[in-house]
């Protein structure tokens, strides 16, 4: 007896020829830093015919292996003091690096492989864990049983070369490991980053980290969802200037236009009728909603305001239709990429009554945007006489939008 034990319940031992093929699993058995010792579940079968397995009761397709023989197996096994039983389905918990450093201080592991449509339910009582190597399913337990072998042997000591290359590695930290580069300096126009030939180790120890950092955050963000990562000064920074990486923004837009004579009152692409004949006043139709709507969804990409991009200089937008200049907003935002998740939006007015022409705004702002009409929420309010809007020297409207980044 000498390192770290597999003992593997098989119905294909050969299978585990392969780890006789594994590098640095190979030094491992040559060292003796660990065994593996397979058992044959045929040898355990019942009966002239060594059967293993048997039909499911109540019916279904495939067969499922019988429970005597892999209690016999199991059974034949001597238990060393610290030893757990895994067994290898696609029901149990996914496999992780950490999994693979807590038994890493074991003295044995022993590994229970199904095969066909799986096991009888009693043999799960032989387990101290059940674990799957992912979301997929395979036709034997056997190369994930190789996947553990292999994961676990590489961190006993002794078996790497560089026991240091351990430590920085992908999942240790639930981070994925920063990008590596070794000799060309330049392969095909793909150059080395400078900074890691620089000589520099602080600034390369930092590099490296903020890497990881970025990986993990455009590659698998749900590592780090629920880590203090996110809590830090650093990552905080790291995450703000990797917004495209971000998955939502959200945007806040306000307009205001005063009310005057011998002009049109335009709100969401619907002519209303003031009781007085007001209209409001504005280089284009000074259609309050589609500007706020437009000017949120510049906010939330840090784009700037409709100003930028329609300035009231400009005689071509003299009298403009808003909800073109709206298409035309809708057109740059998705040109990242982005798109809307819904939008929220206030009118604020004395007079005439909104309420009855909600319907139709929500319809023309949903055709430009060509999106869902239930992701627009339009509202309206007086302003109780207070202040312009209550006044009518004007209406105000304010916006919110969500962005998804898809
Ligand atoms: N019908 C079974 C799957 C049988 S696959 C079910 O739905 O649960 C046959 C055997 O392959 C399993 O008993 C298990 O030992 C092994 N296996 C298949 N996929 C696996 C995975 N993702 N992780 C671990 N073991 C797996």
């Amino acid at each position: 007896m000498s390192g770290f034990n597999f003992d593997v319940i098989t119905l294909f031992p050969k299978a585990f020829e392969l780890i006789n093929n594994l590098g640095v699993i190979t030094k491992a058995l040559d060292k003796n830093l660990i065994d593996v010792n397979l058992h044959d579940l045929r040898e355990y079968g019942e009966g002239s015919y060594r059967q293993v397995d048997d039909k499911p009761y109540g019916g279904g397709a495939g067969m499922v292996l019988k429970p005597e023989p892999v209690f016999k197996a199991y059974e034949s096994i001597r238990k060393l003091p610290k030893s757990k039983t895994l067994l290898m389905t696609p029901q149990g918990k996914v496999l992780k690096q950490k999994d693979l450093a807590r038994w890493s201080t074991l003295d044995q592991i022993i590994i229970i492989c199904g095969q066909y449509e799986g096991f009888d339910e009693r043999i799960r009582c032989l387990a101290d864990e059940e674990i799957s190597i992912g979301d997929y399913v395979l036709s034997g337990g056997e190369i994930p049983a190789i996947s553990i072998i292999n994961g676990l042997t590489r961190l006993l000591p002794g078996t790497l070369g560089d026991p240091d290359s351990l430590v920085d590695e992908s999942h240790n930290s639930s981070l994925l490991e920063y990008p590596q580069y070794t000799r060309p300096i330049t392969f095909k126009d793909m150059k080395v980053p400078d900074i890691l030939v620089s000589g520099n180790h602080e600034e390369i120890k930092s590099w490296r980290r903020r890497k990881s950092f970025e990986r993990t955050l455009e590659r698998r963000s749900d590592l780090i969802s629920n880590e203090n990562y996110k809590k830090s000064p650093q990552s905080k920074r790291i995450i703000k200037e990797n917004n495209q990486f971000m998955k939502f923004r959200i945007g806040n837009g306000y307009d205001i236009h005063r009310l005057v004579e011998d002009r049109d009152l335009i709100i969401g692409g619907v002519k209303l009728h003031h009781p007085e004949s007001l209209g409001l006043d504005g280089h284009s139709d000074a259609d309050v909603l589609s500007h706020s709507i437009m000017d949120a969804l510049l906010g939330a990409l840090s784009l700037g305001d409709i100003g930028k991009y329609f300035p009231p200089s400009d005689e071509k937008w003299k009298n403009a239709d808003s909800l073109f200049l709206l298409s035309k907003v809708i057109d740059l935002i998705r040109q990242d990429g982005w798109e809307i998740n819904n939008i929220d939006s206030v009118l604020v007015a004395e007079r005439p009554k909104i309420m009855p022409h909600i319907k139709l705004m929500k319809k023309n702002i949903s055709e430009i945007l060509n999106i869902d009409e239930n992701l627009i929420g339009i509202k309206a309010t007086t302003n109780e006489k207070l202040g312009p809007e209550g006044r009518e020297e004007g209406i105000s409207c304010h916006s919110v939008v969500l962005l998804e980044k898809k």
